[in-house]
């Protein structure tokens, strides 16, 4: 019996030993393979893709927002009124910041790509985003000081593990080298979810919850700041952290988001 298992044993161990060989070779050459052929990916639907970013369908869905717009809030216009045309919205309310521009507005897809960023881990999605960010968001970044994304407070930031507004950030600061600074601004109230509240519950709810700490203010007095946000809804968060920026004397304060809501295009008024 012992002179029937020995060979086979032997024989296992040869062919194991031939198997792992080949696997070695096999993976390294697969690996090679895939290092110079794997197809990149499309963010939305991931359907391989030619060259980054997202498919041609998924790219015909998502609505880029390009001029004309309201050149202070970034709001399309179905017609252009020439410049320094204001919205409605920009004269009715103004807000707090100076600018804001948007990549795209927040349809379908661009919620599928913010969701995954947000809740899904998915920070492989934060350069493409990133980058469409700083092409909307040029004239603003070039004469930026320092990106600033909006701060999650520390409970929750520690819950999803990272902010993605800092995730964008990183990103921008990648394709446009203005630096990203984002210590300097603090979430010091938790605050409800803004989903769901009235444009006035919404400014109340996030009243008070940011803040620049004296020792920082320094750092941002004199300073032109571009905020870095996922969304733009009510714009009421970026509003708060662009008031609390300004106490800290900081001489200008942008906005850059990846989607804003857009109701519809809006005339020129
Ligand atoms: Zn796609």
């Amino acid at each position: 019996m012992d002179a029937g298992i020995a060979p086979s044993r032997t024989l296992r161990t040869q062919v194991r030993a031939a198997l792992a060989a080949c696997r070695g070779a096999f993976g390294q050459a697969a690996k090679f393979a895939l290092d110079i052929a794997l197809p990149t990916l499309c963010v939305a639907c991931r359907e391989p893709v030619d060259g980054e970013g997202v498919c041609a369908e998924c790219w015909s869905k998502l609505s880029f927002i390009e001029p004309p717009y309201c050149p202070r809030l970034g709001i399309p216009f179905v017609y252009d009124p020439g410049p320094e045309m204001l919205s409605m919205e920009a004269i009715a309310n103004p807000p707090a910041y100076q600018r804001a521009r948007a990549a795209v507005r927040y349809d379908e897809v661009a919620r599928t790509l913010v969701h995954s960023l947000k809740y899904q881990d998915r920070t492989d999605l934060a350069p493409a985003m990133g980058r469409w960010m700083a092409r909307a968001g040029r004239e603003l970044l070039a004469g930026a000081d320092m990106l600033i994304p909006v701060p999650l407070h520390w409970r929750r930031a520690w819950h999803r593990r990272y902010n993605q507004s800092g995730a964008l950030a990183r990103a921008i600061e990648r394709a446009s080298g203005v630096r990203l600074r984002g210590e300097l601004l603090q979430r010091v109230r938790r605050t409800e979810q803004q989903v769901g509240l009235s444009r006035s519950q919404r400014a109340s709810n996030v009243q008070g919850a940011f803040k620049v700490s004296v020792d920082r203010q320094a750092e941002i007095a004199g300073k032109r700041v571009v905020l870095i946000d996922d969304v733009l809804t009510s714009g009421a968060t970026v509003d708060a952290c662009a008031r609390a920026l300004l106490r800290a004397r900081a001489a200008q304060v942008d906005v850059l988001v990846f989607a804003r809501v857009v109701d519809g295009p809006k005339p020129p008024i």
